[in-house]
């Protein structure tokens, strides 16, 4: 009789569990232990939440710093038939509320640091809940909340020959929410085969790239992205699969964030700009060896300036493009352009070319696919393995996803002939000036290179006569001249208009200066919040 072998995560474990038992995963100062001791625990954590009555479709969220722990949900809560909530701890805690309550959580394990956060609402939380506390260190915790263990207690009693059930591939695996600007938040869900393709195709774009670049057996893993967020982009996955030292940072901080690179030799990691932009910034951050550490940047454009400041710190650069609703990834930059190419350091910051079973179009109101000819712009849809079936119980929102039968992602942007994806802006964030639309993507792109610039942004503001203008946000980096800084990218606008790589529609009516950039729950540049922002000042 033939097995179909399902598609399903813990069939991940199999192979690092056979080449590498022994290899290290690091929480921080707070654990250290080996991928044998990762698979008893994650047995264990299978069993005790079992004793919690969780079973197949039962739906466990977790609020917790990135952590060992968090790994160890990762497998054994899907493997035992449910659903993974990751929990944006960074939302408001209404917000945070409307998602536990959307997604019928039945156990939710909770960090001491977001006791307070969950004891301002469990009141009114709609269905029974068990709780469990999390905690770096052993000690009593402060809670009014009725807690069902402490998770190493739990553990600890509980059975380390514990076996997982076998499941169908397409059983649902994990369950995060989305933000937009409006409305609601939206529940995002992927199968544990959409997670176990996601985890191939990112080590095939990825991985086998020559030279420093790619992703390797050698390679020390730092995720930089929340684990909320995106499956932390499904790196987790994939460290675990190709057996890497794992090193999990706990609560992010700058300073701490750099030790921990230098002390555990960490080679790989990923986070959005703003946080590359921060670390960079820190204090210990020029005493810090960059000089082994690939980073892949996403979530959001990779600044020109940035990646030049990144480069010349030694660092291997380049971004990559994805979306919550697509698991995340749907391309990725060049990792083989040398910088010293003429058009080397664009196509490191370039959204990138399809991954591996990604179809890509860009296309105009009418569906219709737009030329790859590096200039025609239009909506950016896909078709992948992995993309979401769409938003929990949203049919309406989950049809107009899938709209035409490819999966909408509001972006816009450009293809050239040789396949690579140029972003230009959000659809909503386009800047629509006398008629032409404006890239805020572009306008910052030409200035981000400005000296003294420590962070800027391009919005769109209203104004009667030409519907827009664009305006720019601006962060000045400690000790810079103002004067000399805000000269300095007009006069960086208006050569990239001389040479006809800018529109003169971009040129900003207004720079407003100001102390930082509003950003998201994410750490993403948050627009809207900015648009709201200047209308008032
Ligand atoms: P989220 O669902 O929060 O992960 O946000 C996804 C959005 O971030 C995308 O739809 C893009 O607008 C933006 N984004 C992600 N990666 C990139 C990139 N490399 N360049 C430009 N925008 C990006």
């Amino acid at each position: 009789m033939t097995h179909a072998s399902p598609l399903t995560i813990g069939q991940l474990l199999r192979t690092p569990l056979a080449n590498t038992p022994g290899q290290e995963i690091i929480h921080a100062d707070v654990m250290r232990y080996s991928y044998a001791g990762l698979w008893q625990r994650i047995r264990r954590l299978g069993a005790a939440l079992t004793d919690l009555g969780v079973g197949a479709g039962s739906v466990v969220a977790v609020l917790d710093w990135d952590s060992h722990r968090y790994l160890e949900c990762f497998f054994a809560v899907p493997m035992l038939g449910a659903v993974l909530h990751t929990v944006n701890v960074r939302l408001a805690p209404e917000q945070v509320l409307y998602t536990i309550n959307h997604a019928a959580d039945e156990v939710i394990l909770v960090h001491e640091d977001f006791l307070p956060l969950i004891g301002a609402i469990a009141a009114r939380i709609i269905r029974p809940v068990r709780f469990v506390l999390l905690q770096d260190r052993p000690g009593p915790a402060a809670t009014a909340l009725p807690l069902a263990g402490e998770y190493e207690g739990l553990l600890a009693a509980s059975d380390g020959a514990f076996r997982f059930p076998e499941l169908d591939e397409n059983t649902r695996a994990t369950l995060f929410y989305t933000t937009g600007t409006t409305g609601d938040p939206k529940g995002v869900t992927f199968t544990h085969r959409q997670i176990v393709l996601h985890t191939l195709a990112v080590i095939a774009a990825v991985g086998p790239v020559p030279g420093m670049g790619g992703l390797h057996r050698a390679d020390v893993y730092m995720p930089i992205t929340p684990l909320f967020h995106v499956h932390a982009w499904g790196f987790p996955y994939v460290a675990t699969l190709l057996g890497l030292k794992q090193v999990y940072p706990g609560r992010y901080d700058p300073e701490r964030l750099l030790a921990l690179i230098a002390a555990h030799g960490v080679t790989f990691s990923h986070c959005v700009p703003t946080i590359l932009n921060m670390l960079l910034g820190a204090r210990t951050a020029e005493a810090t060896d960059l000089s082994r550490w690939k980073v892949i940047i996403g979530g959001a454009a990779l600044p020109a300036g940035l990646a030049e400041r990144a480069l010349a710190r030694g660092i291997d650069i380049h971004a990559a493009y994805g979306m919550s609703e697509t698991c995340p990834l749907l391309t990725a930059a060049d990792m083989t352009a040398s910088i010293a190419a003429p058009d080397g350091l664009a196509l490191r910051c370039a959204t990138g070319k399809a991954a591996p079973l990604v179809e890509l179009e860009i296309v105009g109101a009418d569906m219709a696919p737009l030329p790859h000819d590096g200039i025609a712009t239009g909506e950016v849809v896909a078709r992948a393995p992995w993309l979401t079936a769409g938003y929990l119980n949203d049919p309406s929102g989950s049809d107009s996803l899938w709209a035409g039968g490819w999966l909408h992602t509001g972006d816009v942007g450009a293809i050239d002939p040789a396949g690579t994806l140029v972003l230009s802006d959000r659809l909503k964030d386009v800047i629509k000036s006398g008629g032409e639309w404006i890239s805020s993507l572009h306008l910052e792109t030409v200035v981000s290179r400005c000296d003294g610039l420590a962070e800027t942004a391009a919005i769109g503001l209203p104004d009667a006569e030409w519907g827009e203008r664009p305006c720019l946000l601006a962060v000045l980096r400690p000790g810079a001249d103002r004067a000399a800084v805000e000269a300095a990218m007009r006069a960086a606008i208006d050569a990239a208009i001389g040479a006809g790589t800018l529109s003169k529609w971009a040129r900003p009516g207004r720079i407003e200066w100001c102390d930082s950039l509003p950003k998201t729950s994410v750490g993403k540049l948050d627009k809207r919040a900015m648009r709201a922002m200047v209308a008032k000042s």
